[in-house]
């Protein structure tokens, strides 16, 4: 279980850009999931309702995008999807290969709400 502490990296990324672009709310957070990782969705939005309780993310919507594991063919240099049950190349039948893609777990992108009443430059605080 690696969740929790993936889910808190998420939230103060989400944060700190929500304080930069002076966001009142975050409402959507896209995050991309490779096949071969180990994050679970369930787990993820089960810690984000938690530890974004009280935060500018409370209540953000968490979408999941699946990416499919992809290798690469060191023989021939082909990408591919392996089928089930091989990981060689089906370009070459080699078996030089290494994992090219579905490892990532990244934050693509967040919606933010924003206050747009004019700031009064008059005022003093
Ligand atoms: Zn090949």
């Amino acid at each position: 279980m690696h969740e929790l502490p993936v889910t808190e990296s998420i939230l103060n990324i989400a944060l700190q850009y929500a304080e930069r672009e002076r966001a009142t709310h975050i409402t959507d957070l896209f995050l991309v999931i490779g096949d071969l990782s180990s994050i679970v969705d369930d787990s993820i939005q089960f810690y984000w309702d938690i530890i974004s309780r009280d935060t500018l993310a409370e209540g953000a919507i968490l979408h999941f995008e699946r990416v499919p594991m992809q290798m690469a063919c060191f023989d021939c240099g082909h990408t591919y999807r392996p089928k089930p049950g091989t990981l060689s190349c089906p370009g070459c039948g080699s078996t030089t290969v290494q994992v090219a893609g579905g490892e990532d777990f990244r934050l693509e992108a967040i919606t933010i709400e924003k206050d747009e009443q004019p700031v009064d430059a008059g005022s003093t605080i």
